[in-house]
């Protein structure tokens, strides 16, 4: 087998696996209701998702085209994410309605999370929203890292 610089150069002879990560990022409102303090107020995040993905390597030497994630994934957070509220259903908050309306006239209707908006939750239901759209590519989805500031993220990671 040839060597490279003292490593093998055939994938099959490397241990571990080869992941690639996609970087989407989008802006939405949320709140905590449940916090006990300041994250129980409406406030902004520049949200940034790290979806990590594996699968066997194509003759490029890719797990998947980067813009598959972008487009699919990507895409899906455009139209349900980016510059509106993401809330939980169960929040009786009497603003949420009111911002849902205003925000139905600018085509930004607000999105209901099963669970509280946490960056662990939203990472989770990203998740799911990316193993459905990126399964039909053949790519698996292992983690998604949602950065809620530059210091905090939650982390989905798949079961092994
Ligand atoms: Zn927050």
């Amino acid at each position: 087998m040839a060597r490279v610089g003292g490593r093998a150069s055939e994938s099959a002879a490397r241990p571990g696996t080869v992941t690639c990560i996609q970087r989407l990022a989008w802006d939405a409102l949320h709140r905590l209701a449940e916090h006990g303090g300041k994250c129980e107020a409406f406030h902004g995040h520049r949200y940034v998702a790290e979806i990590e993905c594996s699968g066997e390597l194509d003759d490029v030497g890719r797990v998947v085209d980067f813009s598959v994630i972008k487009s699919e994934v990507g895409g899906w957070i455009n139209a349900n994410w980016d510059h509106t509220g993401i809330f939980a259903r169960s929040d009786e908050d009497h603003a949420i309605q009111a911002i849902a309306e205003s925000n139905s006239r600018y085509g930004r209707p607000v999105f209901l999370l099963e669970h509280p908006p946490s960056a662990e939750n939203i990472a989770a239901a990203l998740a799911d929203v990316a193993r459905d759209l990126l399964r039909p590519h053949h790519v698996n989805v292992i983690s998604v890292r949602v950065w809620e500031t530059p210091n905090s993220s939650g982390r989905w990671v798949i079961d092994t």
